[in-house]
């Protein structure tokens, strides 16, 4: 017996949020399930690399989630990848070093 199936929805575009699958029911019948569009993750903002660490969820989901699936315990957790904050870290150190040393000079020359 060959079995027809149909599609439930009346959409019948072959769009990216119309995708099926075909499922085998308890009761044996073959029937198309609709499927959720694929998530892509976060990624880091400044790289746009795939963050590691947090699940790939749609949108709304992440609003259902914990905090803690959404993000890492670190500064600019969830947002940037560890080496671009490490980057950023050092950066800001370097320039306060220098206007600290800028300054040293500074009082140096008017004591002279
Ligand atoms: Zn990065």
């Amino acid at each position: 017996m060959v079995q027809r199936l149909t599609y439930r929805r009346r959409m019948s575009y072959n769009t990216r949020s119309n995708r099926v699958k075909v499922v085998k029911t308890p009761g044996g019948r073959l029937v198309y399930q609709y499927e959720k569009k694929p998530a892509k993750g976060p990624r880091c903002g400044d790289c746009s690399v795939r963050l590691p660490g947090i699940p790939a969820l749609r949108p709304i989901e992440y609003s259902r989630v914990s905090k803690h699936h959404r993000t890492v315990t670190r500064a600019y957790g969830g947002s940037r990848c560890s080496h671009c904050v490490r980057t950023r870290i050092i950066r800001a150190f370097l320039i306060e070093e220098q206007k600290i040393v800028k300054k040293v000079l500074k009082s140096h020359g008017k004591s002279k």
